[in-house]
């Protein structure tokens, strides 16, 4: 595996967070997918269920 790639995934792994999955409908480790919008202290971003592979929306407060 390239050193980057390993890096990207660990990084990954960081910011993994359990969240409840509605496809799963439980809590479930997600990982970061991409970053929607930043305003006021508040980043909305979209999580990615590691089980089902779905993904939702989460507000994260700085
Ligand atoms: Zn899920």
């Amino acid at each position: 595996m390239e050193p980057d790639e390993l890096a990207f995934l660990e990084e990954m792994l960081g910011s993994a967070e359990l969240l409840d999955c509605v496809t799963c409908q439980e809590d479930t480790l997600h990982v970061y997918e991409e970053v929607i919008s930043v305003a006021d202290g508040l980043t909305e971003v979209i999580m990615r269920c590691t089980s089902c592979m779905s993904t939702r929306p989460h507000l994260v407060i700085d």
